[in-house]
């Protein structure tokens, strides 16, 4: 009724209701603008490389007395191949989400961290090891040592990843170098603590033990630990962990004290939930002198 009120109005050619059946699914008519557009071509814009973007996309189409030819002009153009196609891949992702390039895109990513992970377990699981039995990780060199013998112990029990990894990783992609190894106990080292003061935490209390030791060239090291009650599992049990070494700036009490507070901050302690300390009999490590 629209349509026809319109072309008595105007009193010229007017649209005809049978175009919208046989140029569909693209062809829509707008009774504001009164004339002819491309669904496709105005809901997915293509670039404009050459020429100029007219009739049925940035402005209506009413030339009605050639609409057909004008019809497969625009068809057969190229900014409306490239919508149409831009209209389909929509609708297909709309219908099945995983056909969606992003999420295809996603989905290798999720793949490739995931067998980077599977071929990581191993070294890390070999490095944990040497750490919790006491055994040195390098040899004189970094192709010799515990570890690498490890590895090839591993292989040799039947770990074809840790086996198909370095048979087909590049030399700088094998995960066994000694920054590589360094990288790693750093981050199980983080890992571990984050565990340990979490449950420390989550304890209604805890109780800091500290000691100062000196290492191996002689610099003074605090050595800082907790120690709570954890009732995460059914049978609650003390628990005493090691947070860490520091090196200490000096002897003093204010220096001692001011490190082991600023360790417990770092390492996320809570502070108002520390109840207790714990020193090796010495009046300076607690503060006093
Ligand atoms: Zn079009």
């Amino acid at each position: 009724m629209i349509l026809k009120a319109t072309c008595q109005e105007v009193g010229k050619r007017c649209f005809r209701e049978s175009w919208l059946t046989q140029y569909t699914p693209w062809l829509s008519y707008s009774p504001r603008l009164k004339g002819a557009f491309c669904i496709f071509c105005v809901l997915f814009p293509q670039p404009v490389q050459r020429g100029i973007q007219g009739a049925f996309i940035t402005t209506p189409c009413t030339k009605y007395k050639d609409f057909n030819e004008c019809a497969r002009n625009h068809t057969s153009s190229a900014w409306h191949r490239g919508s149409q196609q831009d209209a389909e891949h929509f609708a297909s992702t709309i219908r099945d989400p995983n056909k969606d390039i992003i999420c295809q895109i996603d989905n290798s990513v999720k793949r490739t961290i995931e067998e980077n992970r599977k071929k990581l377990y191993p070294i890390i699981s070999t490095i944990l090891f040497c750490g919790t039995n006491d055994l040195a990780i390098r040899g004189k060199d970094s192709t010799k040592g515990n570890v690498e013998q490890l590895y090839a112990y591993r292989i040799e029990g039947g770990d074809s990843i840790l086996k198909n990894h370095f048979d087909t990783a590049a030399g700088n992609a094998r995960y066994t170098s000694h920054r590589t190894q360094n990288d790693l106990i750093n981050l199980s080292e983080q890992a571990l603590r984050e565990d340990i003061v979490k449950a420390a935490n989550n304890a209604v209390g805890f109780s800091i033990i500290a000691d100062e030791t000196a290492d191996i060239l002689g610099t003074e090291q605090l050595s800082l630990g907790v120690r709570f009650v954890d009732t995460s599992s059914e049978k609650a049990m003390i628990r005493e962990e090691f947070l860490g070494f520091s090196p200490l700036k000096g002897m003093d009490a204010a220096t001692i004290s001011d490190c082991i507070i600023q360790h417990c901050k770092t390492f996320g302690l809570l502070l108002n939930n520390l109840l207790g300390q714990g020193y090796d009999g010495c009046s300076i490590m607690a503060g006093k002198e």
